[in-house]
């Protein structure tokens, strides 16, 4: 595979970039060699400057749900662009995406646009401790909210491929009311909720995707609801990952939780940034205007932004793809394990609806340890191999895969053989 364009464009970058990337997530770090640099996508391809193609198993990690550039999406934002890019002032895009976020979640009376998931989650926080006067929040080892500074301890996917238990330029007392908890062990809440009486909030993926793929087993997710319900205590469910995603509306609904406090973002906001956090109407009413919690933005509810997740969302809401992208999902699972078995490779595959990814190694995953036990050397020989056999997967063990509705028999039909062609490779037959 010839990368010269990208290799040259990566010396340039590294010039006034920080490792030639935006977003640690990007950088090749665990998986060896210098990120590709990307010309442009469309569909379920993506394409790279020195002209390789590849089915895009990144998505932008998640908001390319239909693919890039589709039709309708590409309509309304050229339509809103002709109409001006930023106003500081409302518009009824804001109305008509606030209710069709409002009406996919049960229990969100209101909701506020913010620029990114970080922004949703740091106001999200901010809003509990508002509304219970009280400070703490329990996080769990392996979920990723974000890069605000109370939540970057145990955090998941980026931190754990560069190998950093934390981020550093984060003073003590920044993190000094965060209290961490295990995912799937509801015993570890309860030893901070007999400890602490001064506890605002749990936050949570309800499905997470930044330790990799782990559902919750219904006795954690249920006993979390009932417990934060009995205490007090708010339950933030952080969906910026798998909200639209799984389901019209979020991961809540098909593990059967509701919370208090939704945060979203990615889908939503069609491939522009765009996150948001709603509630009930007693809850948001802690934020001004409204109420004495102050949370602002100059590019907040951008309408470019606004007309790409409106056009994005009604779209998911019209095709109903979800049924179809699980089973899309389900194909892949047979991939992987199919050539797994056929070579001798050791791997568990987790998925959830649109999102999968195979761990390297002999473990059911089931939390953030159990994901780190599995095997970064032989994902980063398949990630490379799946590469050049035209699959562009997240760079890294812990970081799902995202599918579009735009996979069909054609590029599944390369999928499979992609699989089975890296698979062979890792397993050195
Ligand atoms: C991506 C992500 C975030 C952060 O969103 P940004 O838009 O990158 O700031 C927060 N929480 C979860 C679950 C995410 O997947």
């Amino acid at each position: 595979m010839n990368t010269k364009n990208s290799e040259k464009l990566y010396k340039r970058g590294c010039e006034n970039l920080v490792g030639a990337v935006n977003s640690p997530v990007r950088a090749f770090a665990s998986v060896g060699g210098n990120p590709l640099f990307i010309d442009k996508a469309k569909g379920a391809y993506i394409k790279d400057v020195d002209g390789n193609k590849f089915i895009d198993l990144v998505l932008s990690y998640g908001p390319m749900i239909l693919g890039h550039r589709d039709k309708k999406v590409e309509k309304a934002v050229s339509k809103a662009l002709k109409k001006g890019y930023s106003f500081g002032a409302s518009t009824n895009a804001e109305i008509k995406l606030a209710k069709i976020v409002c009406d996919a979640f049960p229990g969100m009376d209101k909701v506020r646009f913010v620029n990114s998931g970080t922004e949703a989650v740091l106001s999200a926080i901010r809003l509990a401790r508002a509304h219970t006067g009280k400070d703490k929040i329990v996080k769990f080892s392996g979920c990723y909210h974000g890069h605000m500074d109370a939540m970057l301890v145990a955090a998941g996917s980026g931190l754990a491929t560069l190998s950093l238990p934390g981020s550093k330029g984060v003073p003590s007392q920044a993190v000094e009311n965060t209290l961490i908890a295990e995912y799937n062990n509801l015993e570890s809440v309860k030893t901070h909720f007999d400890k602490h009486d001064d506890i605002a909030a749990v936050i949570l993926e309800p499905v997470t995707g930044n330790m990799g793929v782990v559902q919750p087993s219904d006795e954690f997710i249920k006993g979390l609801r009932k417990i934060t319900e009995q205490r007090g205590v708010l339950l933030i469910c952080d969906e910026v990952m798998t909200g639209f995603r799984s389901k019209f509306g979020g991961a809540q609904e098909i593990i059967g939780v509701q919370a208090d406090i939704t945060c979203l973002g990615k889908v939503i906001g069609g491939g522009f940034p765009v996150g948001a956090y709603g509630a009930s109407d007693k809850i948001m009413h802690n934020v001004a205007p409204l109420g004495g919690m102050y949370q602002a933005g100059t590019l907040s509810g951008n309408p470019i932004a606004m007309a790409a997740g409106i056009a994005t969302l009604t779209a998911l809401k019209n095709k109903n793809p979800y049924q179809k992208l699980n089973t899309v999902a389900a194909k892949i699972e047979s991939f992987l394990l199919t050539s797994a078995k056929k070579y001798g490779v050791d791997i568990t595959v987790n998925r959830f609806g649109s999102m999968i990814n195979p761990f390297f190694g002999k473990k059911e995953v089931t939390n953030f340890s159990e994901a780190q036990s599995s095997d970064t050397e032989i994902f980063a020989k398949f990630f490379w191999a799946m590469i050049e056999n035209g699959v562009f997967l997240p760079p890294s063990q812990f970081e799902a895969w995202f599918l579009s509705t735009e996979l069909k028999d054609r590029e599944l039909e390369k999928l499979e053989l992609a699989i089975d062609a890296s698979m062979k490779i890792v397993s050195g037959s």
